[in-house]
């Protein structure tokens, strides 16, 4: 008998309460609020809720780019530096007041098997077999690409799509994880690579992966921190590891991305790394994730 009392007398507190909370409500009038994950003051504009209140963790402010990375990502400008380590025999870099243009006839200075045997670089295959090599030879394209000189981190990110998504240092387009419409990579695909990570497509020699640890890669980034090349959103690529801290970043984001010197600068600005995890438990695929800035057309 005292328990149903009980019941009963929380059942009419709970009863009393809904009444009076359908009272409030009609009082107040609701705002949107934006998730503020981490603290910067800045809230995310893809997670709202309403509410007569501010809620805990939410504010009104619905700008930050980047509600992750907190205020302290900087995005920065390209060091114009960087744009020494390009081979010169096949990129023509060109700065033209906040923007800056880079055209490649897509001709590397490193050996490949991929080259005509009467090339200067020719090599004789030394990963990939002659029988697992993708058929035709390097030949000149053209390649151009004009990005901002301050590239800024988009609202969201974007993916990448077939084709050149990047130029290296080289000047051999880089591609993503994708081969053709059918998929990504394969391992029968990626035995046919040279040790540059790249082979041969419809539209010419290009890179998926990391170089590989052999003598004859002298130019190629391997386990380090060279630079790699431009993405088509105009943040650079270095190696898996970075100049900062001198061994693999450990604060990058979903795009291989964070904010820190290099040793093109001492200012902080974002550039993305070769993400440091194996792909067919062999090789680093160049970039195979979401560009964090806006790409810019290939052309
Ligand atoms: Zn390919
Ligand atoms: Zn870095």
């Amino acid at each position: 008998m005292k328990h149903i009392l009980i019941y009963g007398f929380v059942i009419s507190i709970a009863l009393f309460t809904m009444y009076s909370c359908g009272d409030d409500e009609e009082a107040c009038t609701e705002s949107t609020w934006f998730e503020d994950a981490d603290g910067d003051g800045l809230g995310n504009a893809d997670v709202s809720l309403q509410d007569c209140d501010q809620p805990t963790g939410y504010v009104a402010d619905n700008t930050d780019t980047d509600d992750t990375g907190g205020s302290s990502l900087v995005e920065g400008t390209t060091p114009v530096s960087a744009f020494d380590e390009f081979n010169t025999d096949a990129v023509t870099v060109s700065f033209n007041g906040d923007e800056i243009t880079i055209e490649s006839n897509a001709l590397p200075n490193h050996t490949s098997p991929y080259w005509a045997t009467d090339n200067s670089l020719y090599i004789d295959p030394v990963v990939a077999t002659a029988q697992q090599m993708s058929p035709g030879r390097i030949t000149q394209g053209s390649y151009t690409l004009t990005v901002s000189t301050s590239p800024e981190i988009a609202s969201t990110t974007s993916s990448t799509g077939l084709g050149a998504i990047g130029i290296a240092v080289t000047g051999v387009p880089i591609f993503n994880d994708e081969e053709g419409p059918t998929g990504s990579v394969s391992e029968q695909v990626a035995s046919g690579f040279d040790y540059a990570g790249a082979h041969m497509g419809p539209t010419g020699y290009h890179y998926h992966m990391e170089a590989q640890d052999v003598e004859a890669n002298t130019v190629l980034s391997y386990d380090d921190e060279k630079l790699v090349g431009i993405l088509s959103d105009g943040f650079l690529i270095y190696g898996r590891k970075c100049n900062a801290s001198d061994d693999y970043p450990t604060d990058l984001d979903g795009s291989g991305g964070h904010s820190s010197t290099t040793q093109h600068s001492d200012e902080a600005f974002y550039h993305y790394h070769i993400i440091n995890e194996l792909y067919i438990d062999k090789y680093y695929l160049l970039f195979a994730v979401d560009y964090k800035g806006t790409p810019n057309r290939i052309m």
